[in-house]
């Protein structure tokens, strides 16, 4: 028997620069995620210089490399002059501060964009007396346990490292701040055009997509992935992340024909955005059902894990794994469909009679 062929967004980082629209071109920055071997960087050039959107992890290896496609691609770094970030996850931003830095280009973001220690809200109180994020559910996580009981996300100890030097050295670490936040249906110049900032919450609060209505490009982030479904958490300050992803999901599909390539931030551009969309929406639901029968099955108030057990695979069990099921349980919560009951301090849901 052959092994599965890997998704595309496994797919080690080629050093080929491609041309996936006019003015738009595809470079790949390695990246070292379960299930994501490079992150797309777009380089989108105009008569001022190159911007770029998702410029890699933070560190000296990614901007090496970055550099090395920029100059293959046949622009020196210094011609860059803005840096878009789709969303607020490292192989995302990472790499944003140091360009920034070194070539004084723009950082635009979304409006929402927040790090993930920063606070939902602005603080009435000093900032050197703020604790980590308290989320709705009191939990400083991912520093601590997730609000549901149990084990949280398993970063890496480098990761947390590195994680936590950014929140404490942010000048030192390059952690980039934003110049530019785009309200949703703003307009931004990129490769001699105009194109329409979409806000798209769901895989976070803060994502943004780009449409360019001249040519019907959409730079798609996270958001929409060819062969995988971004992950849905539900730690955030947002109580109902998948509602919010349906929504955008049904926002970018709304674009239709006038979409006629997709530029995701993992694996190939692809032309069926609104087939894209369905299929995923179709797999989220199939999750709300297998939660509804699992339910039924157990009969009585179940943990996160529990649930998890029967929606994830044994390899993919895990605190990510727990994070979608607790998303995709609160949404029911909200929908009037379950009760979470707090016992022992962790979270069980059980369904509505
Ligand atoms: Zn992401």
């Amino acid at each position: 028997m052959s092994a599965r062929p890997p998704k595309q967004e496994q797919e080690q980082a080629s050093g080929e620069i491609s041309e996936v629209a006019p003015g738009v071109l595809r470079a790949q920055l390695p990246i070292h995620f379960p299930g994501l071997g490079h992150v797309n960087c777009y380089l989108l050039e105009d008569g001022d210089g190159v911007a770029l959107v998702d410029p890699g992890l933070p560190g000296a290896a990614s901007h090496k490399t970055l550099v090395e496609r920029l100059r293959l691609a046949g622009f020196p770094l210094r011609r860059v002059h803005t840096v878009i970030v789709t969303h607020s996850h490292p192989d995302h931003y990472g790499g944003a501060g140091r360009v920034a830095h070194e070539t004084g280009a723009r950082i635009v973001t979304d409006r929402r964009f927040r790090l993930m220690w920063d606070p939902a809200e602005p603080p009435d109180v000093d900032v050197e007396e703020l604790p980590d994020v308290l989320d709705r559910h009191g939990t400083r996580y991912p520093w601590s346990p997730p609000p549901w009981g149990g084990e949280g996300i398993d970063f890496s100890f480098r990761r947390k490292v590195e994680l936590r030097l950014a929140r404490r050295f942010p000048r030192l670490m390059r952690t980039p701040t934003p110049t530019h936040r785009l309200d949703d249906a703003e307009t931004i110049g990129l490769a001699g055009r105009d194109w329409v900032a979409v806000h798209t919450p769901g895989h976070t609060d803060d994502h943004l997509c780009l449409f360019d209505p001249a040519e019907g490009v959409m730079i798609s982030g996270d958001h929409v992935l060819p062969t995988i479904t971004p992950h849905i958490g539900g730690s955030g300050p947002n109580p109902d992340p998948l509602a919010s992803f349906f929504a955008s999901l049904d926002k970018v599909a709304a674009y239709g024909d006038d979409v006629s390539v997709a530029l995701p931030a993992h694996g190939h551009p692809f032309t069926d955005l609104a087939g894209r969309v369905a299929s995923i929406k179709e797999h989220h639901l199939d999750r709300l059902a297998t939660i509804r029968d699992t339910a039924a099955d157990l009969g009585r108030p179940s943990t996160v894990r529990e649930y998890a057990r029967n929606l994830f695979s044994a390899r993919a069990q895990g605190g990510l794994a727990d994070s979608e099921t607790f998303a995709h349980l609160e949404h029911l919560c909200l929908a009037g469909e379950m009760t979470r009951v707090v016992d022992d301090r962790r979270y069980r849901y059980v369904l509505n009679d």
